[in-house]
């Protein structure tokens, strides 16, 4: 069988270290670049120049002025359940939750809906140019059987798991630590490892889960080591303080978790907003993740992530969108708001470490980079194309402007979905936008 071969012209950009820690010697840059793809993965990068006269003639090259290729974007953390309730008015985490959050998720009973929130999902992450996400279902084991149908349909790298939630929430949105386990382990055995999908046992947070139904996702961990454990952790004030009347043995927020054997290198704990040194110490020594979500985190008033704290520990982070409380499906907009947030604080996300946290950081945090997050050959060829001409004032902004971080920067600032003018899975176009 002959070689399916694509190749893409324009800038390049990819890291291999994180800039935070090897500054200038983290990633390559080509300003006129080819990335030549084989059979879906990632043959070759460099100089237009030096590589279009090895291609063979009959190639066609698919080639974007003006534009920025980047690996794809990777979530690590968003709810597929809560798009259609995203930008819901007035409430903190908790009442949120209360609110808007539960009744949504009602509806996943039935898997035709939930197929068709699938589909509305997955088409805006790649308008997005988000081609890897960890995704939350709900309780019901249909949604993600809908969600993991639709991703294989489209040759997607995405992880996702059914909610486990036993306690403090509707009737109708609960299940049984024994339910919770079957269920989970049913879905494993059907989808884990089936082309790119991964499974990832989720219980919502502690909130909602009883000590006997940790014990059952540990469980669960301890049978399948390769799963992965996606959960929330200290987002809230009012959340942590619940924690502490729920779980009086526990020494902090972590804790509960840790009692339950749910920390390691497949573990991705959402916000992280409110941790001490101790449990910061923790989560880098048992090789543990923390998604950073700031849009969502600003929108629900929950606070500011401490990036810099994470830096000095090496706790792994990736950058969340956590729709529909985060109130964007691009990563773009997030890093934008990821930016505000360190500002706040009183530190600088440069742009460099925005793109790295949003493609090799995020690929470390889900302990993926064997497979994505930069164009290191044999890696699967995921990839976005970004347009500096997006917007008129985009173009007007980056008219006389050579230098690429700043390029980064007004992308991150004022770009989202319109900048994205194409998305390729494993070498192949995916969406394209629309030309106007
Ligand atoms: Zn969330």
């Amino acid at each position: 069988m002959s070689d399916t071969i694509t190749a893409v012209r324009a800038a390049l950009l990819h890291f291999i270290a994180d800039p935070a820690i090897t500054g200038d010697q983290a990633y390559q840059y080509f300003p006129d670049g080819l990335l030549i793809v084989k059979n879906g993965y990632v043959d070759q990068i460099g100089d237009a120049e030096q590589l279009l006269p090895l291609l063979p003639q009959s190639i066609t090259v698919n080639h974007y002025p003006n534009c920025l290729i980047t690996p794809g974007f990777i979530d690590t953390h968003i709810h597929y359940p809560q798009t259609g309730m995203i930008a819901s008015y007035g409430e903190q985490l908790l009442d949120w939750l209360d609110k808007y959050t539960f009744p949504a998720e009602m509806a996943f009973v039935n898997q035709a809906h939930a197929a068709e929130v699938a589909e509305v999902f997955l088409d805006e992450l790649l308008r997005n140019g988000t081609t890897t996400a960890l995704v939350f279902g709900t309780v019901h084991p249909e949604s993600v059987d809908a969600f993991f149908s639709q991703a294989q349909q489209r040759k997607l790298r995405m992880i996702a798991g059914k909610v486990m939630m036993d306690r403090q929430a509707p009737e109708a949105l609960l299940d049984t630590p024994d339910a919770s386990y079957q269920q989970s382990k049913a879905l494993i055995e059907r989808w884990h490892q089936q082309d790119r999908l991964l499974y990832a046992v989720t219980p919502r947070f502690a909130i909602t889960s009883s000590n006997e139904q940790l014990a059952k996702a540990g469980q669960l961990l301890q049978e399948f080591p390769d799963v992965y454990l996606h959960t929330h952790l200290s987002e809230n004030t009012d959340e942590i303080e619940l924690i502490k009347q729920l779980f009086p043995d526990a020494e902090d927020y972590l804790d509960v978790y840790d009692k339950h054997q749910l920390l390691g290198s497949q573990s991705i704990f959402a916000h992280g907003v409110h941790l001490c040194d101790d449990q910061c110490r923790r989560l880098a020594e048992t090789d543990s993740a923390l998604a950073f979500c700031p849009s969502s985190n600003l929108f629900l008033g929950s606070g500011l992530f401490d990036l810099a704290k994470m830096e000095k520990y090496g706790v792994k982070v990736g950058m969340g969108t956590d729709v529909g409380a985060g109130t964007s499906f691009s990563l773009l907009q997030t890093l934008g708001d990821g930016y505000k947030v360190s500002q706040l604080k009183g530190q600088q996300l440069s742009p460099l470490k925005s793109f790295y946290l949003a493609s090799l950081g995020g690929a470390k945090a889900l302990n993926l980079d064997s497979k994505i997050g930069n164009f290191a050959k044999g890696k699967e060829a995921d990839f976005v194309v970004l347009d500096y001409q997006a917007t008129p004032l985009i173009k007007y902004r980056l008219e006389h402007t050579t230098d690429l971080a700043e390029k980064l920067f007004v992308l991150t600032m004022l770009g989202d979905d319109r900048a994205v003018a194409a998305t390729y899975i494993m070498g192949q176009l995916a969406y394209q936008k629309e030309k106007v």
